[in-house]
């Protein structure tokens, strides 16, 4: 069974978690509608039904409500910065904010941000460079739980570690959609498993190996322990490219930043913690401005007209399915799993809110 619930009503129901556990009204509002527009957007697994998980972080003292980030160095374009273990919705736009004015003042910023509690959709912060005119390269590192397996190896390692790039297309007049490509380096996301899992359903061969390292289609095995008490594991995508990615995001995201690598057995913490390579370009100040602007709208309209392969929708550019599914939902509401609503139900009372 599937509730189908307003924008605005369900932001409200998520903010009134987050202040239940400190956060300012402010902040709890940002988190909530990060999560709702994660679910308006057609990613469910990054949308409202984290919110019981970050009520849990924050009660293990895993999660600092209103954190502030720290500067770790600043020297104008390279700019590295500790999240403090703060809600990330709120240290990933601080780090974002703290970037741009690098970027107008030099035209580009190399930005990593450590311990940062989840930072939900990446794409997010890609499309707030975009509002800009500006390019976005995120490479992200999640230390949660190991989950995905190497390639060629038979039990979870690190984690969904997503990586995204956001680009402007054409500009003024010519100014078309931009490019939003934003994905977990598992060939799913966990979040998706939970949902697939809570709905019943079984996902496609290629994605999971069980607790014993074998095929499944079964994606309980990376949401509740197995017979044997061990996890089963999500397969990289694209085999051994994807798994190439999802290390070079490890190693961006969590070593280079500071915040650090997984190399450990899993625990039974709550909290996801992120961490962020990030990296945007003003193309203004590359001084190809205008053939920019030309060719990346010559080349998406080439592709766009390409004729339609039989049984598809067509040609679609990234961030194209996530616009068209927001258009969608904010007209006809936000669906849930029963499952994840019951979740977010008894998350409320266990800080005393009536959802
Ligand atoms: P996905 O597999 O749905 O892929 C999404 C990307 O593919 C988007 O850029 C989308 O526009 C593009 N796309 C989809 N269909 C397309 C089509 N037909 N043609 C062209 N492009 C198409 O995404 P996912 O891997 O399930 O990731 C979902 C979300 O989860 C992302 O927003 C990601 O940032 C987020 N995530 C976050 C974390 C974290 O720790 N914070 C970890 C993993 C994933």
């Amino acid at each position: 069974m599937t509730i189908t619930i307003q924008v605005g009503e369900l932001e409200k129901k998520i903010a009134s978690l987050f202040t239940a556990v400190g956060s300012s009204n402010e902040e709890a509002n940002q988190v909530a509608s990060n999560l709702v527009l994660a679910n308006l957007s057609g990613h469910d697994s990054h949308g409202v039904g984290m919110a019981p998980r970050y009520v849990d972080a924050v009660l293990e003292k895993n999660l600092t409500p209103n954190a502030r980030v720290q500067t770790r160095i600043d020297t104008g374009t390279l700019l590295g910065l500790d999240g403090q273990y703060g809600f990330g919705q709120n240290v990933g736009v601080q780090a974002m904010e703290m970037a741009f004015e690098r970027v107008h003042k030099h035209g580009s910023c190399i930005m990593s941000l450590s311990n940062a509690h989840h930072l939900g959709r990446i794409g997010h912060y890609a499309e707030m460079a975009v509002e800009n005119h500006w390019i976005s390269i995120h490479f992200v590192s999640v230390n949660s739980r190991p989950i995905v397996a190497p390639y060629g190896g038979g039990d979870g390692r690190f984690g969904t570690n997503p990586c995204c790039i956001g680009i402007p297309v054409g500009v003024g007049s010519s100014a078309r959609e931009p490019f939003i490509l934003d994905f977990a380096t598992s060939r799913v996301a966990q979040g998706k498993m939970r949902v697939a899992h809570n709905e019943g359903k079984s996902v496609e061969p290629g994605t999971l190996i069980d607790e014993n390292g074998r095929p499944t289609n079964n994606p309980g095995v990376v949401v509740v322990p197995q017979s044997n008490g061990k996890m089963g594991a999500l397969m990289p995508f694209g085999q051994y490219k994807g798994f190439g990615l999802a290390v070079a995001c490890e190693l961006l995201g969590g070593a280079l930043s500071g915040g650090g690598t997984w190399h450990r057995q899993a625990d039974s913490r709550r909290a996801v913690l992120n961490s962020m390579l990030t990296i945007v370009i003003d193309p203004k100040r590359l001084g190809t401005e205008v053939s920019f602007a030309s060719e990346t709208t010559e080349f998406i309209d080439w592709l766009k007209s390409s004729p339609d392969a039989p049984d598809t929708a067509g040609v679609k550019l990234a961030g194209e399915p996530e616009r068209q599914k927001r258009a969608e939902r904010r007209k006809n509401g936000i669906p849930i799993d029963a499952a994840t609503w019951q979740e977010i139900i008894d998350s409320g009372k266990k800080v005393g809110v009536a959802i």
